[in-house]
């Protein structure tokens, strides 16, 4: 079967790629000949893209469940908090490009050190930053205003590490992607109130709540959240 890929009709940088194996979801790799994550990468029409695996990355399942709205783009300038070995983010940085930029925030030497390999030292476009997110105030000055906060810590203080780094970082009128973990194994609480809670705390913190949007089937713990900040 010939190889057929498409514009994704949303979101500009994402991509539909369709061979054999099915249809998928993937991106433009701006490190061409290197898979971050064991991903299949596709050539066609003299570009290369990188499956993105809705089964590793939240976003990819976000967008595949229908999100309406990821604000990313090329271009786009992105603080990401839990960027972790760099699974999503590395798509991220696809997305934004050469003129982007993303800043991932991990503080978790042993993630960062697999970042460091895999995605930063491939790719201009990428900044890591060795941190607590709940102390923005340590990295703010490094990162500058930015249009896009992606927030993925598996933190229960989520909500407060996303509108402490809103208020230092994010533009007016700039978007959050928060993944909520909604289910525990160490929690009997009913995930529909943790997710109640975190919009809750996020709305009181300047964000316009846009949608919340389940997962399953790719992932069964996690909601995730999209919110414009107005400050
Ligand atoms: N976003 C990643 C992806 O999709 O590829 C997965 C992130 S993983 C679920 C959560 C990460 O957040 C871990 O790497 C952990 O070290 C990091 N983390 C948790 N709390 C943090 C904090 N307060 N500051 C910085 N990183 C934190």
């Amino acid at each position: 079967m010939t190889v057929r890929v498409e514009p994704h009709p949303s979101f500009p940088g994402v991509y539909i790629v369709e061979d054999a194996e099915g249809t998928r979801l993937a991106t433009a790799n701006l490190a061409p000949g290197y898979a971050v994550y064991g991903e299949a990468l596709i050539k066609h029409g003299g570009i290369e893209y990188r499956v993105w695996n809705p089964y590793r990355s939240k976003l990819a399942a976000a967008i595949l469940k229908g999100i309406k709205q990821i604000f990313l783009k090329p271009g786009s300038r992105v603080l990401y908090l839990g960027a972790a070995s760099g699974t999503t983010l590395s798509h991220v940085s696809d997305i934004v490009g050469p003129s982007g930029m993303v800043y991932g925030v991990d503080f978790s030497p042993k993630v960062m050190q697999q970042l460091l390999r895999n995605v930063v030292e491939k790719r201009k476009n990428t900044v890591p930053i060795l941190e607590d997110a709940s102390r923005p105030e340590y990295y703010a000055g490094l990162v500058g205003v930015v249009d896009v906060l992606y927030v993925d810590v598996a933190q229960p203080t989520q909500a407060a590490i996303a509108a402490a780094n809103a208020r230092l970082m994010l533009r007016k009128g700039g978007g959050l992607l928060l993944a909520v973990k909604a289910r525990s194994i160490d929690s009997v609480e009913d995930p529909q109130v943790v997710v109640k809670r975190e919009v809750k705390a996020l709305a009181q913190s300047g964000f316009e709540i846009l949608e919340s949007l389940e997962l399953e089937p790719y992932d069964r713990d996690h909601v995730m959240v999209a919110a414009s900040y107005h400050g």
